[in-house]
């Protein structure tokens, strides 16, 4: 049974007094939805104030990012050790990454790697463009950024790893995948990397996510689906309502 996670990526909106207003609105709105497991994602900046906010609360913090060096001359780089002092998770390989920052598979590896290693829980992100889709390169891209993404791990490390599908296409667009497309994509080319890594249990058991404008509308679509797990949302996130309409929907799936 895998436990629906829903995650919230402010991605670069807020300012530090925002985002402490934002979540003070959030959690008496989500937090008794105790089937489901929330978490939400501010700036860096905003994080230690957001934390303040949600500590003894069961929402969980996350960042949008990690570097994988533990210390050092990385200027603007935010380690694994520093953001575990705030954070329980963090999102690693979003699309806006690996489109504007230059995350190759290897770098996200590395992240992964080192995220992991210091307890935090990994929201790996895959996903392909337009044009991959287009034509026809879905599970090419997609089976690429699973077994670089997470080569070398243990199954065991894979307890704390979750998978975000977001087709690059479908974020922040308005444009959703439809909930049978992206559910095949999580069942026919995001499980079997897996399970050919770690084993058909491990496959099953880890919690895959769908990405790409969910809003209050649709999310139940989506949750219908065997095996979308919750989902990482973005411009939805940042409205209290639409959020809380999401997680509402990930408790009743
Ligand atoms: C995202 O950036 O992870 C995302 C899913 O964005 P949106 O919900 O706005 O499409």
């Amino acid at each position: 049974m895998r436990k629906p996670l829903v995650a919230g990526n402010w991605k670069m909106n807020k300012t530090s007094a925002q985002a402490v207003a934002l979540a003070h609105e959030l959690l008496p709105a989500i937090k008794n939805f105790d089937q489901v497991e929330k978490v939400v994602c501010p700036t860096f900046l905003s994080i230690p104030a957001v934390a303040n906010v949600l500590k003894d609360s069961p929402i969980g913090v996350g960042a949008q990012d990690v570097y994988f060096e533990a210390s050092g001359a990385h200027t603007g780089e935010v380690s694994p050790e520093m953001v575990k002092e705030f954070c329980q998770y963090v999102i690693i390989g979003h699309s806006e990454r690996r489109a504007r920052f230059g995350d190759t598979d290897e770098m996200v590896n590395k992240k992964v790697k080192a995220a992991l290693a210091i307890g935090l829980t990994v929201i790996m992100c895959v996903g392909e463009t337009l044009a991959e889709n287009e034509s026809g390169k879905t599970k090419e891209v997609v089976d690429r950024q699973m077994n670089e993404g997470l080569r070398g791990l243990s199954a065991e490390q894979m307890k704390n790893v979750v998978i975000a599908y977001e087709p690059v296409w479908a974020i922040g667009t308005g444009r959703a995948a439809s909930a049978e497309g992206a559910n095949a994509v999580i069942k026919d080319f995001i499980r079997p990397p897996m399970k050919a890594m770690f084993g058909d249990a491990v496959s099953q058991s880890v919690r895959v996510l769908y990405g790409g404008s969910v809003t209050g509308a649709n999310a139940s679509e989506f949750f219908a689906q065997p095996d979308i797990d919750g989902a990482l949302v973005g411009g939805a996130s940042l409205k209290p309502l639409d959020f809380t309409a999401i997680v509402q929907a990930a408790s009743s799936r």
